[in-house]
């Protein structure tokens, strides 16, 4: 059994009178792959950026191997070693390729080696190096994609937070995307991923979760229970 990573306890998260998260319950193994499905407006972007540290929870804990980073400065928490790929990817699009990269590595003060990792991420995306002067508002959405998930993995994070970094996407580059998951993962990166597309996602994901309206209603691992049911759970609230 691996030892937690990450554990979010009693989570609630508003937005002036609209609570969207209501007390969400869960966690993350290290080494693992776990994911959270849910309908739209479920919460699971409001539960990325609470643990970012971008939103503040109104109450509850939010723990990195043990200690405590629930309500803690986004720039904290990426000193504790989480790193978050953005919904819509949100790279800075007046910045060069390799500007972005090295946006992602502003909590470090090891110059030699973020050139090396800035290096590692030229080799592990070879796309990326060829338009490494370009702005990435220039980048089509996959590369924009690439260029987001290095610029999270510049802060060399423990945990990345991926938020639906499939969406919008075509197919091909879809699969490319989970493939690039895959390899993280088992590069030792532990992953905490909110997908849209559940079929891509269970057949990566470790363990899940459904959330609905602001509370984690199940969980599970994948394969214990057929895909269409866990489906039809996670988007249509169906019984099964
Ligand atoms: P999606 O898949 O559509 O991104 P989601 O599961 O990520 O959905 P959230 O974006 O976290 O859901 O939204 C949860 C709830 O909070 C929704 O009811 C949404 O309308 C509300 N909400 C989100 N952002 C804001 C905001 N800035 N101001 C007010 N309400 C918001």
């Amino acid at each position: 059994m691996s030892e937690t990573l990450l554990h979010v306890n009693d989570i609630a998260t508003a937005y002036g009178n609209i609570e969207a998260l209501k007390g969400v319950n869960l966690s993350a193994a290290d080494g693992e792959i776990t994911c959270l499905l849910g309908p739209n407006g479920a919460g699971k972007t409001t539960l990325m950026m609470t643990i970012a540290g971008i939103l503040k929870p109104r109450r509850g804990s939010i723990t990195l191997r043990g200690s405590e980073i629930g309500g803690r400065a986004p720039r904290h928490i990426v000193e504790q070693g989480i790193a978050l790929v953005p919904e819509n990817r949100l790279v800075f699009p007046d910045m060069t390729v390799e500007e972005n990269l090295r946006a992602g590595a502003f909590s470090r003060n090891d110059a030699t080696d973020v050139d090396r990792d800035v290096k590692a991420m030229f080799a592990r995306f070879p796309v990326l190096e060829e338009r490494s002067t370009q702005n990435a508002g220039t980048l089509s959405g996959g590369e924009q994609q690439m260029l987001a998930i290095s610029r999270a993995l510049m802060a060399r994070p423990k945990l990345l937070l991926m938020d639906e970094p499939s969406l919008g996407l075509a197919p091909l580059i879809v699969e490319d995307i989970f493939r690039i998951i895959r390899e993280l993962n088992e590069d030792g990166t532990t992953i905490f991923l909110v997908e849209q597309n559940a079929h891509m996602a269970l057949q990566v994901a470790h363990h899940f979760y459904l959330i609905e309206q602001g509370l984690v209603v199940f969980d599970g691992i994948p394969g214990e229970m057929e895909e269409e049911e866990v489906i039809k759970r996670a988007y249509l609230g169906a019984e099964v």
